[in-house]
């Protein structure tokens, strides 16, 4: 019953951001000594027959438990919307991984509320709830056996068919079958063996098997290379249709082709648009855009800090 702590949704905070992949991004050592305030367990809460994706924010407030003195979420209001992809953009520390983290329920708002199709997600059961979500975070975590149970990871009912059509989703398919051993290659401790574009196509594919409502990939601790980036931005515009992908990278190439860009400052959505729109308005994409076409090719983060100040 231990070791079955490692299951999804079974987990303390602590070993449910290892299982999720969240650790390697987050720092597990962050979220070790914070109370598990979310019960996921629970069998509480009900499932809704037919998901659209639709996620709002209602005027959502936040402090993390382990240091509530700091505001994080600042009366967050914002709509994003089903069969399109949202990026959120903004400097470092305006809240956008907090929010992605709402999203999955591994935090409940201080004030307000995040609703899913319009209900409070409080009232969802967890379990259903994080069965309708993938997540892609930037470091992969891959687990030392083959390609195929990778993939599988967290939906134990997946068949090897639904794996491959996963794998194909996520661009994985041919690397996969050129392979010696094709899904049976064991990907190394960590995915050792493997390229970092091949590790962010496995972790993609594993986020698709369950044939996610929500999709969310958060790519923005640091800069991806170019062919992880490409992926994921392919990915992204193939995976948006049914379902809602929010996106949260540096990348200018990736923000650019969202359908919608929701702008994050100090805790709160201060702009909306496609990137034409916000160029024009000249607030903190455009700040941000203006800082990238100066300096590297990522949304520079220690830059973003240096201006603020
Ligand atoms: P972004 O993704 O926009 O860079 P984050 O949502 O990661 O911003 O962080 C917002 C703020 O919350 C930062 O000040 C960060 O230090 C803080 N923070 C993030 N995770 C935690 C945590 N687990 N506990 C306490 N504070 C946190
Ligand atoms: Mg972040």
């Amino acid at each position: 019953v231990l070791i079955g702590a490692l299951n999804l949704g079974q987990a303390s905070p602590c070993l449910e951001a290892f299982a999720t992949g969240r650790g390697a991004a987050t720092g597990i050592f962050e979220t070790i000594d914070e109370k598990p305030t979310i019960d996921s367990m629970s069998e509480n809460g009900y499932k809704l027959d037919k998901v659209k994706g639709e996620i709002e924010f209602h005027n959502v407030t936040f402090y993390y438990p382990s240091r509530p003195e700091v505001k994080i979420l600042d009366n967050l209001n914002m709509v994003i919307k089903s069969g399109e992809t949202t990026a959120f953009v903004g400097p470092s520390g305006a809240g956008k991984s907090t929010a992605v983290q709402l999203i999955q329920r591994f935090y409940d708002p201080s004030e307000g509320m995040v609703t899913l199709d319009g209900h409070d997600i409080r009232s969802l059961n967890i379990r259903w709830l994080r069965s309708q979500i993938g997540i892609v975070e930037q470091e992969p975590v891959l687990f030392a056996t083959t390609i195929a149970e990778n993939i599988r990871y967290g939906r134990d009912e997946a068949t090897m068919e639904d794996i491959i059509k996963a794998a194909r989703e996520a661009n994985a398919y041919n690397f996969i079958m050129d392979l010696p051993q094709q899904f049976d290659t064991n990907v190394g401790k960590g995915g050792n063996q493997m390229s970092g574009g091949q590790k962010q196509r496995i972790a993609i594919a594993r986020a698709l098997v369950r044939n996610p409502k929500i999709l969310l990939l958060d790519m923005a601790t640091s800069a991806l290379d170019n062919e992880s980036e490409a992926i994921v931005h392919e990915t992204l515009h193939k995976a948006r249709l049914n379902r809602t992908a929010i996106s949260v990278t540096h990348r200018l190439s990736t923000i650019k082709t969202a359908d919608v860009i929701i702008g994050f400052e100090h805790g709160r959505a201060v702009e909306r648009g496609t990137h034409e729109e916000l160029l024009e308005r000249k607030g903190v994409y455009f700040t941000l855009v203006t800082l990238q076409s100066q300096g590297d090719k990522t949304l520079n983060e220690t830059a973003v800090k240096i201006t603020e100040n």
